[in-house]
């Protein structure tokens, strides 16, 4: 399938958003027990290219535009946090590493299978023992056209339902910092590959996390990304664009936030009047307003720089702008929404939406993808580098 029309892509965004609001909000109730996808919402995914819209053409995909894809992640941000989850790593992270560093073999090979979820990744780089990027401990020990792998990770999403892992490790400790690291796509069944529990997270239910083991594990060089040492750059490259995905979540949960509020304000009445009449809720609700159209301006942005070029001088820093502010969107509307539901904002199945659920679930955006305090140290450096002032391509 090819580019679709203007119209048709207006159709499939409500076609996602019914989706969304209805039948993955009610199938939600049950995972928020049981913390597992049922095989229909993967099938409903399919059903709905969702695997499949973000793909360039010639792996099956539609070929949307970078603002697009943003377009149909804020679509489904307004749903449930833990699909939201699923959704948001299938259309970027899932598939671009490969994309972008994989040898032509190795895509030829497994690129058309994501259009169908038969080839599914998750992203391993977080260790419970060190910090992300330079301080990372797993090792690949060279050995013929093998690495030996050993070494652990945690908080790893996605684990329960992929078939490849991405993952980052050390190669050459005594390299400079830049070039210490290397990502492989490793499968999943190779021995010595292991799956370790974990708890329960606070919201985003369903999107299975857990830690990896690896001990021993023989990975052949055809599932090395890029060069031995790009592990560092792969990463950044990589979280770049996804960064912006989280802020384009953000931007469909604050959008949902704002939108019931708005109308819980008509129908809530006390002392005679209806509260959107009250001068103190329009405060919220304009500020609420602020905040969400300043985001999707920056995300909108980043998508027409992205466009022009994906390696363009403030593709980095504009990212983490995105990311950071879209967390105090999301955090402004969250804190408004329930001021302006009072009590019952606080329940679940609030005739309105999920207000409790998008509070609980928004909190994951602050950790995915980096803190807000990796956000600013990277924001801090470009800056610094650029002279104070970002430019705005036509
Ligand atoms: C819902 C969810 C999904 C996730 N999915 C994945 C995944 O799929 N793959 C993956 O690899 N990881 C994943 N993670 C992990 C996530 O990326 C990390 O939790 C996040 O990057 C923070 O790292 P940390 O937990 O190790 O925190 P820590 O590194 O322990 O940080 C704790 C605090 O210290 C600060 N801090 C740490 N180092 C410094 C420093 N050098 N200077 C200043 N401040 C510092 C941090 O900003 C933070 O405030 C996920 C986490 C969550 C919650």
């Amino acid at each position: 399938m090819g580019k679709l029309s203007a119209q048709e892509f207006q159709a499939y965004l409500k076609q996602i958003r019914e989706l969304t609001e209805g039948t993955f909000d009610k199938m939600q109730k049950e995972i928020e027990d049981t913390n597992v996808f049922p095989e229909e919402f993967y099938q409903l995914g399919i059903k709905n290219n969702l695997y499949r819209c973000s793909l360039p053409t010639e792996y099956g995909g539609w070929g949307l535009s970078e603002l697009d894809i943003l377009k149909v992640q804020e679509e489904f941000s307004r749903g449930p946090g833990g699909m939201r989850m699923h959704l948001h790593y299938a259309m970027d992270l899932n598939w671009r590493p490969l994309y972008d560093f994989g040898s032509e073999e190795l895509k030829a090979e497994l690129m058309p299978g994501f259009q169908d979820r038969s080839v599914f990744t998750c992203w391993a780089v977080t260790e419970e023992t060190g910090g992300t990027g330079a301080d990372i401990k797993t090792l690949a020990v060279k050995d013929g056209d093998d690495y030996i792998i050993n070494g652990e990770k945690y908080l790893i999403s996605h684990t329960d339902c992929c078939n490849y892992a991405y993952v980052t490790l050390l190669t050459d400790p005594n390299a400079d910092k830049d070039h210490r690291l290397s990502t492989f796509m490793v499968p999943c069944n190779t021995p010595g590959y292991e799956v370790t529990p974990m708890p329960h997270m606070m919201g985003c239910r369903g999107s299975g996390h857990t830690g990896l083991k690896f001990t021993n594990m023989r990975v052949n060089k055809k599932y090395l990304l890029g060069k031995e040492g790009d592990g560092l750059h792969i990463s950044i490259h990589s979280l770049s664009v996804s960064r912006v995905h989280i802020a384009a979540s953000n931007l469909g949960m604050a959008q949902r936030m704002l939108e019931i509020s708005l109308q819980r304000a008509h129908d809530r009445v006390t002392f005679g009047k209806p509260i959107i009449e009250r001068q103190a809720i329009r405060m919220k609700i304009a500020d609420m307003a602020a905040h969400i159209h300043a985001l999707r301006t920056m995300v909108y942005d980043f998508a027409k720089d992205y466009e022009k070029d994906p390696n363009g001088e403030y593709i980095e820093e504009k990212a983490a702008m995105c990311k950071l502010f879209s967390i105090q969107v999301t955090k402004v509307c969250g804190d408004e929404m329930l001021e302006i539901f009072g009590g019952v904002g606080y329940f679940e199945d609030c005739e309105y939406g999920p207000t409790e659920r998008l509070y609980r679930d928004s909190r994951a955006m602050w950790l995915e993808e980096g803190t807000p305090t990796v956000q600013r140290i990277t924001i801090s450096r470009q800056t610094i580098k650029h002279g104070g002032r970002l430019e705005y391509l036509d």
